[in-house]
């Protein structure tokens, strides 16, 4: 696998968009593993500080709501 950037060899996969970076172009970027319902009925996410990121793609700042599932 190499990085999508440069073609040297791939550290890892962009956490949000599956594109393989080497080590130089990795960057981070928080990353919202899971949302669920608290106790006093507000939504909270769990979220990676530092996942895995190539830096172009744009993964959405916030959770999304997805009223529909609740
Ligand atoms: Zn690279
Ligand atoms: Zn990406």
């Amino acid at each position: 696998m190499k990085c999508f950037f440069c073609d040297q060899p791939a550290q890892g996969v962009c956490r949000f968009c599956g594109r393989a970076i080497c080590k130089e172009h990795a960057k981070t970027s928080p990353y919202i593993i899971t949302v669920y319902i608290g106790k006093d009925n507000t939504p909270k996410s769990i979220v990676v500080a530092d996942a895995l990121y190539c830096g172009t793609c744009k993964p959405h700042p916030e959770p999304v709501e997805i009223p529909e599932i609740y």
